[in-house]
């Protein structure tokens, strides 16, 4: 399934319970706490919280987090009119001449 084949599915997912009449900043404070979740699984992951020593450890699977993020990313560009395969290709692009490979490999290689 391509991008624009989910988007178009999320697209009716929200037009179905009609969640248009939920205002983009509610749902680009709800993307950030989806990621706050993603970050607590790193912090986990990385042994700076350890549940069962003051924490209670991760409530959903890392997957499950970033899908959450994904549908909720996919749906602010829903709201603001944004096709997300359209805009991802041409930001490619751009990336592809403005991150020259062999400059950030000479770089990788100095480190
Ligand atoms: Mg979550």
């Amino acid at each position: 399934m391509d991008l624009s084949n989910i988007q178009s599915l999320q697209k009716k997912f929200i037009e179905d319970r009609k969640w248009e009449r939920f205002p983009p900043t509610q749902v680009f404070v709800h993307l950030i706490e989806e990621l706050g979740e993603v970050g607590s699984h790193l912090l986990y992951e990385s042994q700076y919280k350890v549940k069962g020593a003051g924490h209670a450890g991760e409530k959903d699977s890392v997957d499950r987090e970033l899908a959450q993020v994904f549908n909720l990313f996919l749906q602010l560009c829903i709201y603001l009119g944004v096709d997300l395969e359209t805009a991802w290709s041409a930001e490619y692009k751009r990336n592809l001449e403005r991150f020259d490979p062999k400059v950030w490999q000479d770089l990788a290689d100095e480190s």
